[in-house]
């Protein structure tokens, strides 16, 4: 199957944009919008589908046979990647941070597995080099870069901004990763003001990401001040945010990511961050698995 037919079949765009109802939002006079790119697949979603068409496509088109790309054992990058190339025929291999990992280590490793993914496990000094480690045949496979952040992961966004364009709003909030959505929306909407809320304590790397792509980056503002000391750990408050999240909103948010950005934006409304009148809109950038 070639990538427009998989998107035409399977991914549901364009995802829908809500309007979200709360106590909060009208005690402080905002608008809030939630973008549902956590609807476009069950497996391939959020920004996941969105990153990864363009490098698929050049696949395609050079004719690879195959595909590499990095992250950890509990990658969502790799985790969708894993699935699309299965969809696709293309053969995968996910060069996994940690030597003391099997395929069996948990549910996500192991499903990968099924879908006929080459999972490699390497200790963290060798991950940290980002090369497919001795015996993994390279020739004739395109190497995508952890989560997918490169010029080309960046520009794939693009797809995302427009449908973005025709919506009226003041703020649009994602959450934080590698950072090649956040950049990918400054990129193309850059009369609009980008927030994105940090879940690791990278911020300098974002912000040579955002140099390196981007002459001007002054629409995009990055926020650290959010970070949760446990990251991927249980973090009761957070948790309950999520918990509280799906039984008012109806519909999921992972503490991670979107959950945390959330949360993040329910304080800033509360600090009040936005004069009254203002428009947020929120990007769901998927990670239900
Ligand atoms: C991967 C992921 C992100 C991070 O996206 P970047 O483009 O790498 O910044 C954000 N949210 C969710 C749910 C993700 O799975």
């Amino acid at each position: 199957m070639d990538v427009i037919s998989f998107e035409k079949e399977f991914i549901n765009l364009p995802s829908p944009v809500q309007s979200l109802e709360h106590p909060l939002f009208e005690k402080y006079g905002v608008e809030v919008l939630i973008k549902r790119d956590d609807l476009l697949h069950p497996i391939v979603s959020g920004n996941k589908w969105r990153k990864l068409k363009e490098y698929l496509l050049i696949a395609q088109k050079q004719g690879n046979k195959g595909i590499i790309s990095f992250g950890g054992a509990y990658s969502n990058h790799l985790y969708a990647l894993s699935y699309v190339c299965n969809s696709l025929n293309l053969s995968f291999d996910a060069i996994i941070r940690g030597n003391e990992l099997n395929s069996t280590s948990n549910v996500y490793l192991e499903q990968m597995n099924s879908w006929g993914t080459n999972l490699h496990f390497v200790n963290r000094e060798d991950y940290r080099e980002k090369i497919a480690p001795i015996g993994v045949i390279t020739t004739n496979k395109l190497i995508i870069p952890e989560g997918g952040f490169s010029e080309i992961g960046v520009d794939s966004m693009i797809g995302l901004a427009n449908e973005l364009e025709n919506i009226t709003f003041n703020h649009l909030f994602t959450a934080v990763g590698t950072g090649t959505t956040i950049i990918g929306l400054g990129r193309f909407l850059n009369q609009k003001t980008i927030h994105g809320i940090l879940s690791l304590k990278n911020k300098s790397e974002i912000q040579d990401h955002l140099n390196q792509t981007l002459r001007n980056s002054s629409n995009v503002i990055i926020w650290d001040q959010f970070i949760q000391k446990k990251y991927g750990k249980k973090n009761t408050e957070l948790e309950q945010f999520c918990i509280d999240f799906k039984s008012h909103f109806g519909f999921e948010i992972e503490p991670i990511y979107t959950g945390l950005m959330i949360q993040s934006v329910f304080q800033l409304i509360e600090d009040k961050y936005f004069e009254t009148g203002t428009k947020i809109l929120l990007l769901h950038s998927g990670g239900i698995k």
